[in-house]
């Protein structure tokens, strides 16, 4: 039995610079901000890098040191504050813990702090000055990460997810871990290559092309027993910093060369096929209208406008005021966050009618204003629910107390705190089949579609107004690499 000691943790924020409230320990509170001996129970059978990494140890008899886990739903720059303390639990850690043999680190990539671009470049390099070059040290990495020189040149491994939904959290945590597991033994001499493209990705699905083709070069390419993993990654280019690309990452066993070239060919093929990485979604009153004249449901809108996954708030009005404008029944909406709502739902309590004053209190210049109406409140619970679909598969969720609200046929769910409604437990915890509805909204640019899909007749993505848009030309990006896609000819 082996003796080795691994160290791990998980700290994660998707940044969205746009976005002027940072995100402080209160959000990642919300989701989770976990220590030491917490960590293996919470994470032990979910499908998460932490449940693969866990897996993989047991497997190979390895021990682990879980240091924290801490990650909060996409927002603003990440507060100076939670950054120092868990970088500090990080590192105070390793010093406690020696020795150790390496490390594992599930990121997300995307992270910008208050004054600084690039949290995840500035925490490895923190580790690195403590542990110097000969520690292993492998991160895991969300699709949506902006790959920088200073992460790569801090790990000896990286591993993003393939996918788009993020189905594959686990396999890329049981993947990194497997990988540095073998690096301790000497077996494997990892080597990393990173090509940066400029071109910008709006968050498109991997499943489909143009992402698809480029996927499947990689995965071609990860049959060569000299390569250890090639990953195209989107970037997110909501982060207005200079990295906010998509990168083709290239690791072999040694091989200089072979990196060299994967790289090179397949970053070459992206640049060539750019115009691609152009999307396209339909306006807003027409989706709604092809939703109802639909001869079966559930047909699927999702609100990419008001995508939390992005940093949005999820209280935006203009789906939901445009639907109760064209008088639509038989429809659910998942989610408007509105703590005041929920509050005076729970007040007035079940079957009551209430007015109400409904979201738009975040952004509403941009997101819409709040929609006066009255409603009937249907459902109050505690807001808790297990995913059950493919993606985050176990991962518990937490969105506060909770109220569905009917508007004469539009059962609006309103939650106390954000969340991504990518897994439809959110609709079935309040007492909503998706099945049995002809409309369900869910405020998702892609994640959605892991489970969603299964479930519907029809997908329709509308094209809502917001700070978020699919057309990346509208977006004010500063600090972006220039020359550019689709900003620039290149
Ligand atoms: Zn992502």
């Amino acid at each position: 039995m082996s003796a080795y000691r691994v160290l791990i943790a998980e700290f994660k924020h998707e940044s969205n610079t746009f976005i002027k409230e940072a995100t402080s320990f209160k959000d990642y509170k919300k989701r989770h901000l976990i220590y030491g001996d917490e960590i293996i129970p919470f994470f032990s059978g979910t499908k998460t890098e932490i449940g693969g990494f866990i897996d993989a140890a047991q497997k190979e008899g390895i021990s682990l040191i879980p240091s924290i886990a801490a990650d909060a739903t996409p927002g603003g720059r990440v507060d100076r504050e939670v950054f120092d303390h868990v970088r500090d639990t990080i590192v105070r850690a390793i010093k406690e813990n020696e020795p150790i043999d390496g490390i594992l680190l599930t990121l997300h990539g995307a992270m910008v702090l208050e004054d600084s671009p690039d949290g995840e470049g500035e925490l490895l390099e923190s580790i690195r000055q403590l542990t110097g070059y000969d520690l292993p040290i492998m991160i895991t990495l969300d699709l949506h990460a902006n790959i920088t020189e200073k992460m790569r040149f801090n790990v000896n491994g990286m591993f993003p997810y393939d996918h788009y939904p993020h189905v594959d959290m686990y396999e890329r945590g049981v993947e990194a871990a497997t990988n540095l597991f073998q690096m301790l033994r000497g077996e494997l001499k990892p080597l990393i290559k990173i090509k940066k493209l400029p071109v910008l990705n709006p968050c498109m699905e991997s499943g489909k092309p143009p992402h698809k083709l480029f996927l499947d070069m990689a995965l071609r390419w990860e049959e060569n027993p000299q390569v250890i993993s090639v990953s195209i990654v989107s970037g997110f280019p909501y982060a207005d910093i200079p990295e906010a690309t998509m990168t083709v990452i290239a690791q072999t066993n040694n091989q200089a060369e072979l990196a060299l070239q994967i790289s090179e060919e397949i970053g070459q093929a992206i640049i060539e096929r750019r115009t691609d990485f152009v999307k396209s979604t339909v306006p807003l009153e027409q989706g709604i209208k092809d939703a109802m004249e639909a001869p079966e449901g559930p047909v699927i809108i999702a609100d990419i406008s008001d995508n939390t996954g992005a940093g949005m708030p999820g209280d935006g009005t203009h789906v939901l005021r445009k639907m109760m404008e064209m008088n639509v029944k038989d429809a659910a909406l998942a989610l408007i966050t509105d703590n005041e709502t929920v509050e005076k739902a729970i007040e007035a309590g079940i079957g009551a009618a209430i007015k109400v004053s409904l979201g738009g209190k975040v952004i509403p210049e941009d997101l819409g204003s709040p929609i006066e109406a009255t409603g009937i409140v249907r459902t109050i619970t505690d807001g808790k629910f297990i995913n059950k679909g493919p993606m985050g598969n176990g991962i518990k969720n937490d969105i506060g107390p909770t109220a569905v609200i009917d508007f004469d046929g539009i059962e609006v769910i309103v939650s106390s705190s954000r969340i991504q409604p990518y897994d439809p437990e959110v609709f079935r915890r309040m007492g909503i089949e998706p099945l049995d509805k002809k409309i369900i909204v869910v405020k998702s640019i892609a994640h959605y579609r892991a489970a969603y899909t299964p479930l519907a007749k029809k997908i329709i993505e509308v094209d809502a107004p917001g700070p978020c848009p699919q057309n990346l030309k509208l977006l004010k990006l500063e600090n972006i690499r220039r020359p550019v896609f689709p900003l620039d000819e290149i």
